[in-house]
């Protein structure tokens, strides 16, 4: 997708510090971020929203938790917590329509969210 800012992001066009990368997603910093610890998963292929998923990728789905998991464990907050989030559309607050998987730690996050 030529316009999407994650495509670019993912093929390299916009260069950003990349903490985890393997053949089907990289993660990387929020740059602007609502947490201490706030990093973005993001699978390389473009899936607009979570009601674009198709049951082809079940698996790459999978696989951004898989990498939230180690992301996790690198980063020495699997016993203090964290918070995965996706935002779908307006109401859910998504502002970049190529799905991406929040993770927000090291503070503690209040619930109900705004
Ligand atoms: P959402 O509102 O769920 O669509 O989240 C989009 C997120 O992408 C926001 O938290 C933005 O701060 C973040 N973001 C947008 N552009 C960039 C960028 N170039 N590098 C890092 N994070 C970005
Ligand atoms: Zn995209």
């Amino acid at each position: 997708m030529k316009d999407c800012i994650f495509c670019k992001i993912s093929n390299n066009i916009i260069n950003v510090n990349k903490i985890f990368e393997n053949k089907e997603l990289i993660a990387f910093n929020d740059n602007n971020p609502q947490a201490p610890f706030h990093v973005l998963i993001i699978p390389k292929k473009h899936i607009p929203t979570i009601n674009d998923i198709d049951e082809i990728d079940k698996v790459l789905i999978g696989e951004l938790f898989i990498a939230a998991k180690k992301i996790a464990k690198k980063n020495q907050i699997e016993k203090s917590g964290y918070r995965l989030i996706i935002n779908c559309n307006n109401d859910g607050g998504q502002t970049v329509f190529h799905i991406h998987l929040h993770m927000l730690a090291k503070r503690k996050l209040e619930w109900p969210p705004g």
